[in-house]
């Protein structure tokens, strides 16, 4: 156990992580950013990201992170790979267990953001790795002149749709109802690619290749016609959205039916001195410049928190 107290511990370094990261650093808090299982978030998954201000161009996701985390260490930042396994925080300082290691800290900063969320299908949970994928920048180079599928209906669906068009031959973009929630521009991107079919008002029912351990189609219904049918691909991406990574801190802090953290005037949680920001309290915008937006609340927040209480 470690004897020290920190000022402040931040869980995630996706880009509320490290907003609230810079914030606190530059306020000479020292904080602990611990990385979690999926360091960087989603931004370090994604390309092209267009939407970000003040980068007219637009800017890799990726590569916006890194200068993110190279912001927040210059200012003192420390950074911890590891995830969270429980907190305590019905005592003060509050205990958070990492792996064998007990941090104690006056204030926490959660920034756990959201995991892509999976079909569920054991046919698709077996075949994980094996032409299964939710991260088309991790995967779409094994894909080389393949056919593939993406399946989902929002902005995501769309963005891997796009990206994979640059290895696979065809992208078959399979979704479950004939509206589509992805942005217009997306959408229409999509559209107009050559190399992209729709298929709208489809559902997988069985994704094939489970005794060859490498995925050969997917089994498909059209929930109009109700009509079966086989799709020959060699890889299938999800799109499908993401659940909020919070339930360490279930019975402790509020949740909502869908498993976000409650807050209220825009970071605060019902236990003081503990603030959410960025995809794990946000189902509404959750975008990469509001998730920034928050992380600077949380981290503005810590401040006046530690004046207030003493350090
Ligand atoms: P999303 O907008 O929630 O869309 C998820 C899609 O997956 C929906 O079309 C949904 O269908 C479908 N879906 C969910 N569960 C499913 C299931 N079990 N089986 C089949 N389909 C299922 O999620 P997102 O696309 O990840 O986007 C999240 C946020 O990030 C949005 O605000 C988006 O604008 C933003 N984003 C922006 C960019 C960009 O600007 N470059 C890129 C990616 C994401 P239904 O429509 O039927 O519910």
């Amino acid at each position: 156990m470690s004897d020290t107290i920190r000022d402040t511990v931040i869980i995630g370094s996706g880009c509320a992580g490290l907003t609230a990261a810079i914030y606190t650093a530059r306020a000479n808090l020292k904080p602990l950013v611990l990385e979690g299982h999926e360091p960087g978030g989603q931004l370090s998954i994604t390309t092209l990201v267009e939407n970000f201000p003040g980068w007219p161009e637009g800017i890799q996701g990726p590569q916006l992170i890194e200068n993110m985390k190279l912001q927040a260490t210059r200012f003192g930042a420390e950074f911890r790979m590891g995830h969270l396994a429980s907190a305590d925080l019905s005592k003060r300082p509050f205990a958070l267990k990492i792996g064998s290691e007990t941090i104690h800290t006056r204030t926490l900063i959660i920034a756990s953001g959201a995991s892509a969320r999976w079909l569920g299908l054991p046919s698709e949970q077996a075949l994980i790795g094996h032409g299964v994928s939710s991260c088309a920048t991790c995967d779409g180079f094994f894909f080389s002149g393949r056919e593939i599928a993406v399946v989902g209906g929002g902005d995501s669906a769309m963005e891997e749709a796009l990206f994979l068009t640059r290895f696979a031959e065809k992208v078959t973009l399979l979704h479950r109802r004939e509206q589509f929630r992805a942005s217009r521009i997306m959408l229409d991107r999509a559209i107009a690619h050559p190399k992209i079919q729709f298929r709208a008002n489809t559902i997988i029912e069985e994704v094939l290749g489970v005794e060859q351990k490498e995925v050969s189609g997917l089994r498909i219904r059209d929930i109009v016609t109700n009509e079966e049918s086989t799709l020959p691909i060699s890889g299938l991406f999800l799109g499908i959205g993401h659940i909020p990574n919070a339930k360490m801190f279930e019975g402790q802090i509020d949740l909502d039916e869908d498993g976000y953290i409650k807050t209220h005037d825009s970071v605060f949680t019902r236990v003081a001195g503990v603030y959410a920001c960025g995809d794990v309290q946000d189902r509404r915008y959750r975008q990469a410049i509001t998730a920034a937006g928050s992380g600077c609340m949380a981290a503005l927040e810590v401040e006046k928190y530690l004046e207030e209480h003493g350090r």
